[in-house]
């Protein structure tokens, strides 16, 4: 059994908050950390006779993101009751969409780590409410329902994954895209994102295959997380495949948690079947009807996404991957260095001063480098004094940080910093001629092409920085050495 030959086979179901101002259903504001049960009303607390009124920006988030994930969208949907009995949904039934959801039959596409791009199908993306939180203390229970009625997107993948890797790669992508279009913050801290893997395996053995039971680890939320569980599940059923030779055919579905301090999954239970939800239309609610007019305006505000920028600022920028990736991980950073090296600023210096001197401040500051105050034209001067050699590279970085808290044109702050390169020819001359006067040791050991030559060359160039201040262009100085010691 050592050398046992099996293919991982991954589908994963994601749950997004989307961030609109209201819940789906009802006027409560949507937050996060408040009092308990202070952003409720009777329509999300489930009581009898309130009516339900669908939030119209929730359905164009979803419609958008659906869009992004290349699906058709459907010009017909309704909502669906999902009943289920626990005490975070009052209602005894979730909003949800059963037969006709937003979004279907649709593709994302992942970086792996290789470079190479792989296709995940989507099977349907739809919409539904999220429940409220149990929060238990000792032998206590209480029930916060500010979270009750939150616009949740739940996507749905094909089993298209093959490695823990590539699940944690769709898990970043499909954060990237849903921050890129504005639609949700994402934020995997608040619970913005929670990921429940479908995981199995095909064992082949004497020429046949075997699958192993699929299980489900429900409610991931962070990337490590659903990595590391998926990894934990592959040794577990092969584990198990080799102890019991239990396949699909003989076994449920079954639905695992994942421990944390453990890292393990448990098993919680048996998987339902839809029918045990008895989905049925609700009653209280209108179907959504779309025209072409309507679908082609929420089109129209599709960003370039994230791969993609990714992709073009490597093909056309000649960025690495890594830098790329760097700079298009939040969409306000990637439009903005875009927008400087459009405006005439070498891309690599350009990504090189953001990606090292302007997120380090980002970050100590808690923005994005987009948001320090320095205008795209702005920085675009600032690069390319740096590529004419007026300043030099760590001058431009000294710059830089002036920049964050002074509005003046590049040039003036290096002037009055006394950054400017001396590139006078015939300044510079007159410093390098005293300095080969006062040196004539390393003139000679130059003159006569001793062993030392370099070290010499570069002994007399830092003389010339130091009577300069540092000021001199490193490129003149050489230049003028050359010149006077061949002559
Ligand atoms: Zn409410
Ligand atoms: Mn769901």
């Amino acid at each position: 059994m050592a050398n046992i030959d099996y293919k991982v086979i991954v589908g994963l179901e994601i749950h997004v908050h989307l961030r609109t101002r209201t819940k789906m259903f009802c006027g409560c504001e949507l937050s996060f950390g408040d009092t308990a049960n202070s952003h409720v009303c009777p329509v999300c607390i489930g009581m009898p006779g309130s009516l339900p009124v669908m939030n119209k920006t929730a359905v164009e988030y979803a419609v958008l993101v659906g869009m992004a994930l290349n699906c058709e969208i459907s010009k017909f949907t309704k909502w669906d009751r999902k009943s289920y009995y626990y005490p975070d949904l009052p209602k005894n039934y979730q909003i949800s969409q059963y037969d006709l959801p937003i979004s279907r039959n649709g593709y994302i596409e992942i970086p792996l780590e290789d470079g190479a791009i792989k296709k995940i199908r989507i099977r349907r993306a739809h919409l539904e409410e999220d429940a409220g939180k149990n929060l238990h203390t000792g032998s206590i229970s209480r029930i916060d329902l500010n979270r009750a009625g939150t616009p949740l997107l739940e996507i749905v993948t094909e089993p298209d994954m093959n490695s823990p890797a590539e699940v944690r790669a769709l898990a970043i992508e499909l954060q990237r895209i849903v921050r890129f279009l504005g639609v949700s913050e994402a934020d995997m801290q608040k619970g913005h994102m929670r990921f429940e893997p479908n995981i199995n395996l095909h064992i082949t053995k004497a020429g046949k295959i075997f699958k192993t039971p699929i299980t489900e680890i429900k409610n991931l939320n962070s990337f490590r997380s659903v990595e590391r569980s998926v990894a934990y599940e592959v040794q577990r059923q092969l584990d198990e495949f080799i102890d019991t030779g239990k396949t699909m055919e003989m076994g449920n579905k079954r639905t695992f948690g994942w421990d944390d301090q453990r890292q393990a999954t448990y098993l919680q239970r048996e998987k339902e079947e839809a029918h045990d939800y008895r989905y049925f239309p609700d009653p209280d609610l209108v179907p959504v009807v779309f025209d072409d007019a309507m679908l082609a305006k929420i089109r129209g505000r599709m960003c370039e996404l994230p791969l993609q920028m990714q992709q073009r600022f490597v093909a056309d920028y000649g960025l690495s991957e890594y830098d790329a990736g760097v700079l298009t991980a939040d969409r306000k950073t990637a439009e903005y260095f875009d927008s400087v090296v459009k405006a005439g600023a070498d891309a690599k210096r350009t990504c090189n001063l953001l990606t090292q001197t302007g997120l380090k401040i980002a970050n100590d500051k808690g923005v994005a480098v987009a948001e320090l105050g320095i205008e795209t034209e702005r920085l675009a001067e600032l690069v390319k004094m740096a590529q004419s050699d007026e300043i030099s590279a760590t001058a431009a970085a000294t710059i830089f940080v002036e920049m964050t808290q002074n509005t003046e044109p590049p040039r003036i702050i290096a002037e009055k910093m006394n950054l400017l390169q001396k590139s006078d020819a015939g300044e510079l001359e007159a410093i390098v001629e005293q300095v080969i006067a006062e040196n004539p040791q390393a003139v000679e050991e130059i003159k006569t092409g001793g062993k030392k030559i370099g070290k010499s060359q570069a002994f007399l160039t830092g003389q010339v920085m130091q009577k300069t201040k540092g000021r001199a262009n490193p490129k003149v100085v050489t230049q003028i050495l050359t010149k006077l010691l061949t002559r």
